[in-house]
């Protein structure tokens, strides 16, 4: 039987990516993008739960010590200095960190032509050293709940 309809190509075609090659990044644990310039580190409640266990506190306490509430979205608290609450000469909860810091560097703001990735590239380290990580490998990181970063 043919699902498809007559004369119409139902799947739409894309242009590759400028990172059609994929792009080699591997994390030197220096910290730089845990620290320095204020922002917002989004968690939902499931890396609430796994971090509050991690540190072997309640998820209220959690809420209390760790979290702000920024229009109606959950984000971790910072150090006067922009530092994020939980990086203390490393990350506290590296097991358990938000999406936002698993995907970084592969956010939409930073993939959007290689110059952006490139100025990235000055203050992470990682951006063009070790393991090759294929287009499709870095189009699966990228979550809907990713789009505004
Ligand atoms: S700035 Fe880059 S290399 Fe440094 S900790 Fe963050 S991801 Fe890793």
């Amino acid at each position: 039987m043919n699902n498809s309809k007559s004369g119409k190509n139902i799947h739409k075609k894309r242009n590759p990516p400028w990172y059609k090659d994929g792009l080699k990044f591997e994390c030197q644990r220096c910290g730089n993008c845990c620290r320095g310039e204020p922002g917002t580190i989004w968690i939902n409640k499931k890396e609430i739960k796994d971090t509050s266990a991690l540190l072997g506190i309640s998820k209220n306490q959690f809420a209390e010590r760790h979290i702000r509430i920024i229009n109606g979205r959950i984000s971790l608290l910072e150090h006067g200095n922009g530092n994020c609450i939980m990086y203390d000469n490393g990350c506290r909860i590296y097991e358990t960190r938000p999406l936002q810091c698993k995907t970084f560097p592969f956010w939409k703001s930073n993939l959007r032509n290689t110059a952006e990735w490139k100025e990235q590239g000055k203050t992470c380290p990682g951006i063009g050293k070790g393991e090759l990580h294929t287009v499709e490998e870095i189009e699966n990181r990228l979550g809907p709940e990713l789009s505004n970063l």
